[in-house]
């Protein structure tokens, strides 16, 4: 097992992972910029390392800066939480040759899914269901024509180096398609440093449904219940569930046994989500493999009991996956939801950077809050919005509404505005507590709810 790793990250993933480490006995490293001075992950951690400037393309994206930090404090591996460097493979291999063990998968495999164009062709192949769409990257606007055509409108362009919700359009008339080819590559070109594109069907009212998966280095996969994330604002999730109100257990056992053989095609290791977009007739289709832990992650903690950063920092040591799941196969025990309280305000989603002037957090049943966030703490306004990640579970998923519906109004944040008011009127409405919702929700909300008020009779 490792005696120390650096945190190569900031915020609540990197408190999140130091918690991981003290309960492993290991010794922890974090590394911040110059914003970052006073927070908890400094705090908590055993050393600390001051490596740049607020800017994180000179403190938290700077690999020279985080290996020789890594170097000067002699940790055996470096760990990269979500974001910033977690899926880039140069790094992950500058670390291996730096003699630091990479928490996450080879570089390869990371590289293969950081294409999403790759990624879908090698899952293709591993008998997981896609999407139609184009073989690979599309050099021509003649190529995307005859293509969409042969799969018919509406099509989506994707750039093939995307993320984060970025780099996509949809297509729904051929009459579009040139002007939008042309600005698809354009705009991945500028956001991304590579102009492929490439092109699917596009499902209209889609339901995001993804799969959590660990993998050990002796060929050992396991695949956890799914999450449902189709609650999204621009592509971006607020809110997660797990398990879906849609998802059969015939459908998840079907999935997993595909997921467990198609990963270990791959040569996956380390954790990974494997992410779908499920159409009306309920048939899902690979979109994407996130090569890192997520965001969402305590959804399935909670309802696996299984503790998904300790699994990734054991496989990474070697050790196989039965340490770190006793007994397998995993049935979910009740339900999870994770609203993510970003800084920013609930009306019109503006940031909202500042000093916290006051803080108190939910607890009670079946209450987890993974934050970084405290009285008098300053949120930056260099980084992501997200200040605190509030997870309920119940036996039921109308206990687990319950208890968060609850948890968010015991939940104090002032100085800034946060996503909470947002939050608690998403956990009021009939179809979200129906179950019936897909990734359309958020706008019909967003319509219906800023709708004057009718005027008393
Ligand atoms: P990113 O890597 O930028 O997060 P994804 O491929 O994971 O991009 O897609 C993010 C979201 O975009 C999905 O959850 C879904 O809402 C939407 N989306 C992506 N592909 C399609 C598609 N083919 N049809 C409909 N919606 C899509």
């Amino acid at each position: 097992m490792f005696r120390k790793i650096l945190i190569a990250n900031r915020g609540e993933i990197a408190l999140r992972v130091i918690c991981a480490c003290k309960e492993l006995g290991i010794r922890t490293v974090a590394v911040y910029s110059e914003a970052d001075r006073h927070s908890l992950h400094v705090r908590f951690a055993d050393e600390a390392v001051c490596i740049g400037p607020a800017k994180s393309s000179r403190s938290y994206l700077d690999i020279p800066a985080v290996i020789s930090a890594a170097e000067i404090t002699n940790v055996d591996a470096i760990h990269p939480g979500y974001g910033f460097l977690s899926e880039n493979a140069d790094f992950a291999e500058i670390c291996e040759l730096s003699n630091i063990r990479f928490i996450g998968p080879p570089p390869d495999v990371t590289r293969l899914m950081g294409v999403k164009d790759k990624a879908r062709a090698a899952m293709a192949a591993a008998g997981v269901p896609t999407l139609p769409g184009s073989e690979g990257v599309l050099s021509r606007v003649e190529e995307a024509l005859e293509v969409a055509n042969h799969i018919g409108y509406p099509v989506i362009l994707k750039a093939s180096a995307g993320g984060g919700g970025r780099g996509m359009r949809i297509v729904r008339e051929p009459e579009e398609l040139p002007a939008q080819f042309t600005q698809a590559q354009q705009e991945a070109l500028a956001a991304f440093s590579c102009a492929d594109v490439y092109l699917e069907k596009y499902i209209p009212a889609p339901r995001h449904i993804e799969f959590q998966i660990l993998a050990d280095t002796h060929g050992n996969v396991e695949v956890f219940t799914e999450r449902e994330c189709s609650i999204q604002r621009r592509h971006q999730k607020l809110i997660e569930e797990s398990p879906s109100p849609r998802v059969s257990t015939a459908l998840r056992l079907q999935m997993c046994q595909k997921l467990r053989e198609a990963m270990r095609a791959v040569g996956y290791t380390n954790a990974g989500t494997v992410e779908f977009l499920m159409d009306e007739k309920g048939d899902l289709y690979f979109i994407e493999v996130n090569a890192r832990i997520q965001v969402e992650h305590p959804i399935t903690e909670v309802v696996s009991g299984i503790d998904l950063v300790k699994g990734q920092i054991m496989m990474a040591a070697g050790l196989p996956l039965s340490h770190v799941i006793p007994k397998s196969p995993l049935h979910p025990r009740g339900h999870a939801i994770e609203c993510r309280i970003n800084a920013e305000h609930p009306e019109t989603f503006a940031p909202s950077p500042g000093r916290i002037t006051a803080f108190n957090l939910p607890g009670g049943p079946g209450i987890r809050v993974d934050t970084a966030a405290y009285a008098g703490a300053v949120v930056p306004p260099y980084y992501d919005s997200l200040i605190a990640k509030l997870i309920s579970s119940g036996r039921s998923r109308a206990e687990a509404i319950a208890r968060m519906s609850r948890a968010l109004e015991m939940f104090v944040v002032e100085g800034i505005h946060t996503s909470i008011p947002l939050h608690q009127k998403i956990l009021n409405d009939p179809d979200f507590i129906a179950g019936k919702f897909d990734t359309t929700f958020i706008n019909r909300f967003l319509a219906a709810n800023n709708r004057p008020a009718t005027p008393p009779e």
